[in-house]
C-alpha cells in the first residue's frame, strides 16, 4: 500500500465524513452513480444522531389538509426570521415531496391514513395560505421517523456497495498543491492507526454541535468536529449565534419530547393550570415557532408561574388525548416518560423545560453544497473539492430559527444536491493533484499532540479533558443561553478563552493506560471549544434580537443594520458579515414583516 510520511493512503472518488442522514443520502447518490465512495464515521452509522429524530419530515403533500410548497416556503422564511437564504428555501420546499416519496420507495414504514396515504401531523410554525390556519405537513413514522430513515438509508448503501470506515475519527482536512481540499487524515479508534484518505471530492456531514450546552437533546458525539476542521483550514463558520433551544425537553434531564406531542393536540400549562401560550401566540398557541415557545416558558418561570415545589418547569399535558392516540402516534415518548420519569403520559402531565437542540449556523455553502468563502472581488468563491451538507452546513434554510421537521428534509435534499454536484465535477475533472506536504504535516502534528502525551510527569499537573468539557458546557449555558446581554456575553467570551488557554496544559493520561477513545475525547473538546468561541463571539456582536438570538439589551429585530449573515474565522475576535440571499430562484421574494404567531 502507498504510504506518505509513513502513513498508509487509500484512494477514493469521494469521501463522506459523517454517516447520519445527510452523509448517507449523499453516499447513496454517489455509489448509485458507480463512483468509489468512502464513508467515515466515528460511531457505527446507525448510531448517528439522525436515529434520534422523532417527529417527522416536512413536505407539502396535502394528504391531511390542503397544502402547497409556496406556503411551506413562506412558513420557512418567516420561521427563519427572514435571515434564511430564499433561493435555498425555495429549492428545499419544492424538492420536499420528491424527497419523501424517495424515502417511501426506500421502504420507510411511514404511519398511514385510512386511505393508505402517508400520515402528516401538525407541527410548529406551519400554516395554510401564507399565515392562515394551521397546516398538517410533517410526515411521520410514529415518533421514530429518524430511526426508520437512517436504517433504510444504511441498508440501501450496503446494497450500493458504499465502503464504510466505521469508528474512524476524522482529524483534519487535507489540501492539495492547488489549494483545494482533497481528502482527510482519519484515525482508527480501534487500532489507533492513522490513515490518509485521498479523494477527488470531500463532503462534511458531521452534524451539529449540541454538546455546546449542558442540558441538551443531542447525542454525546455532536461536538462540531466538521466545524473545527474547516476553521483550522482557514474557512469561516456562519451564523453561529443562532442556536435553537427546544421548548420541551424533560425537565432536569434534557431528553426531547417531540413537538409532535403538541401536534397531536398536547398543550403546555403553568403552575396555575393556565394554558399560557394563548397569551404569547393567540393564533398558533402551542404550535408557535420554537424560539417563541421557549421564551414564553422561560418568562412564565422567571415571573414565578412555574410548576412543582421549586416552580422551575411547566407541564406538557397529553392525558386528554386518550390511550389510543398516545400508544399509536407517540409510543417512544410514552416509553421514555415511563423509563426516565416513572410517569405515564396517558395519566399524568410531563414536566418540561427548554433544552439545547439544534445548530442553525455551520459551514457556509451554496445550494449545491459547495463550501463558499467570502471574497473581496466577487460575492463568493468556492473551496475546490469541498462540500458540506446537513446540520454541519449553513446553506442557509433555517436562518435564525429552524422549523420542526425541516432538518430531516434539509439533510436529504442538500445531501442529494451536493452528491449530484460532486458527480458532475468528478466526471469532468477526475484528475487529482499531489497532496500538499505542509497540510499533511499540520494534520499529523495535530493528531500527535494527543498521541504522544503519555508521560506520568505531564499528567500530574495537567487538566482533565472531561472537567474542561463540563466547564465549557456550563459556561455556554450560563453566558449564551436563551436570553443574552452584552455584559453576560462578554464575560462568557473571557471564560471560554480561559478554558481554551487551559487546554494547552491538558492531558489525557490516566494511570498507566491511554485509551484511543480518550484521544478522541481530547480532539472533540478542541472542536467544541472552537465552536463555543465562534458562537459566543458572534452572539456578542449581533446587537439585535432575531429568531433564537434574543438580546435583552437590543430587544427588537433590526433589518436596517442586521439583515446579514455573520462569518467567524478562527483566531478573530470579531465576525465579518455577508448579505442574505433574499432572491428566490423562480418566485417573488418574501420581504421582512413583523413576525407574530
Ligand atoms: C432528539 C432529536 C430529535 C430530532 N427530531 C427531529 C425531527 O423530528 N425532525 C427533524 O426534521 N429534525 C429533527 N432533529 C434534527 C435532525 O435529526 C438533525 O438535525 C439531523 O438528523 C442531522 O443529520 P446529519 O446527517 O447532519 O448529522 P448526524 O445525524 O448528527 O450525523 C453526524 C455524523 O457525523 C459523524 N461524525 C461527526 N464527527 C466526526 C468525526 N470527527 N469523524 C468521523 N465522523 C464524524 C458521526 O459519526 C455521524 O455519523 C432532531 C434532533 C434531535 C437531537
Amino acid at each position: 500500500m502507498q504510504k506518505i510520511k509513513g502513513i498508509p493512503v487509500r484512494h477514493f472518488d469521494a469521501l463522506i465524513i459523517g454517516a447520519g442522514g445527510g452523509g448517507l443520502r449523499a453516499a447513496l447518490q454517489l455509489a448509485s452513480a458507480n463512483l468509489n465512495v468512502a464513508v467515515v464515521s466515528k460511531v457505527f452509522p446507525t448510531r448517528s444522531h439522525t436515529v434520534a429524530a422523532q417527529g417527522g419530515i416536512n413536505a407539502a403533500l396535502a394528504n391531511v389538509l390542503p397544502d402547497d410548497w409556496h406556503w411551506h416556503m413562506f412558513d420557512t422564511v418567516k420561521g427563519s426570521d427572514y435571515l434564511g437564504d430564499q433561493d435555498a428555501i425555495e429549492f428545499m420546499c419544492r424538492e420536499a415531496p420528491r424527497a419523501v416519496y424517495e424515502l417511501e420507495h426506500f421502504g420507510i414504514p411511514f404511519s398511514r391514513l385510512k386511505n393508505g396515504n402517508i400520515y402528516q401531523r401538525k407541527f410548529g410554525g406551519q400554516s395554510q395560505n401564507f399565515g392562515g390556519d394551521q397546516a398538517a405537513r410533517t410526515c411521520a413514522a410514529a415518533d421514530r421517523t429518524g430511526h426508520a430513515m437512517l436504517h433504510s438509508l444504511y441498508q440501501k448503501n450496503l446494497q450500493a456497495k458504499t465502503q464504510f470506515f466505521d469508528e474512524y475519527f476524522s482529524v483534519d482536512l487535507l489540501k492539495n498543491e492547488a489549494g483545494g481540499v482533497q481528502g482527510a487524515l482519519v484515525y482508527s479508534i480501534e487500532t489507533g492507526e492513522p490513515l490518509i484518505i485521498n479523494a477527488g471530492a470531500t463532503l462534511l456531514a458531521t452534524g451539529g454541535v449540541g454538546q455546546l450546552f449542558r442540558t441538551s437533546t443531542n447525542a454525546l458525539i455532536n461536538t462540531g468536529d466538521g466545524l473545527g476542521m474547516v476553521l483550522r483550514a482557514g474557512i469561516p463558520v456562519q451564523d453561529m449565534e443562532f442556536f435553537q433551544f427546544h421548548p420541551t425537553g424533560i425537565a432536569g434531564k434534557g431528553m426531547l419530547i417531540t413537538e409532535g406531542a403538541r401536534g397531536e393536540g398536547g398543550y403546555l400549562v403553568n403552575g396555575a393550570g393556565e394554558r399560557f401560550m394563548e397569551r404569547y401566540a393567540p393564533n398558533a398557541k402551542d404550535l408557535a415557532s420554537r424560539d417563541v415557545v421557549s421564551r414564553a416558558i422561560y418568562t412564565e418561570i422567571k415571573e414565578g408561574r412555574g410548576c412543582g415545589p421549586n416552580k422551575d418547569f411547566v407541564y406538557l399535558k397529553l392525558d386528554h388525548l386518550g390511550a389510543d392516540i398516545i400508544k399509536s402516534r407517540l409510543p417512544g415518548i410514552r416509553d421514555m416518560c415511563l423509563t426516565f420519569l416513572g410517569i405515564d403520559p396517558i395519566e399524568k402531565p410531563i414536566p418540561v423545560y427548554p433544552t439545547a437542540h439544534y445548530t442553525m449556523g455551520g459551514i457556509p455553502t451554496d445550494i449545491n453544497g459547495r463550501v463558499v468563502m467570502p471574497a473581496k472581488t466577487s460575492p463568493e468563491v468556492c473551496v475546490e473539492g469541498l462540500y458540506a451538507a446537513g446540520e454541519a452546513a449553513c446553506v442557509s434554510v433555517h436562518g435564525a430559527n429552524r422549523l420542526g421537521g425541516n432538518s430531516l428534509l434539509d439533510i436529504l435534499v442538500f445531501g442529494r444536491a451536493a452528491a449530484d454536484h460532486m458527480i458532475s465535477t468528478l466526471k469532468t475533472n477526475n484528475y487529482q493533484h499531489n497532496l500538499d506536504s505542509d497540510s499533511i504535516d499540520k494534520a499529523i502534528f495535530h493528531f500527535q499532540r494527543w498521541h504522544n502525551m503519555t508521560s506520568h510527569a505531564e499528567a500530574i499537573s495537567a487538566e482533565s479533558i472531561m472537567d474542561l468539557r463540563n466547564e465549557l458546557r456550563r459556561v455556554m449555558e450560563e453566558h449564551c443561553g436563551v436570553f443574552r446581554s452584552k455584559q453576560i456575553l462578554a464575560e462568557g467570551v473571557d471564560k471560554v478563552q480561559a478554558i481554551i488557554d487551559r487546554m494547552d496544559n491538558a492531558c489525557i493520561h490516566d494511570e498507566s493506560k491511554v485509551f484511543n477513545t480518550a484521544r478522541v475525547e481530547a480532539m472533540e473538546l478542541e472542536n467544541l471549544a472552537e465552536c463555543a468561541l465562534a458562537t459566543i463571539i458572534s452572539a456578542l456582536y449581533r446587537e439585535e434580537s432575531r429568531g433564537a438570538h434574543s438580546r435583552v439589551d437590543f430587544p427588537e429585530r433590526d433589518d436596517k443594520n442586521w439583515l446579514k449573515h455573520s462569518l467567524y474565522f478562527k483566531g478573530e475576535n470579531q465576525p465579518e458579515y455577508k448579505p442574505v440571499r433574499t432572491k428566490p430562484l423562480t418566485v417573488d421574494s418574501f420581504p421582512p414583516k413583523d413576525r407574530t404567531y
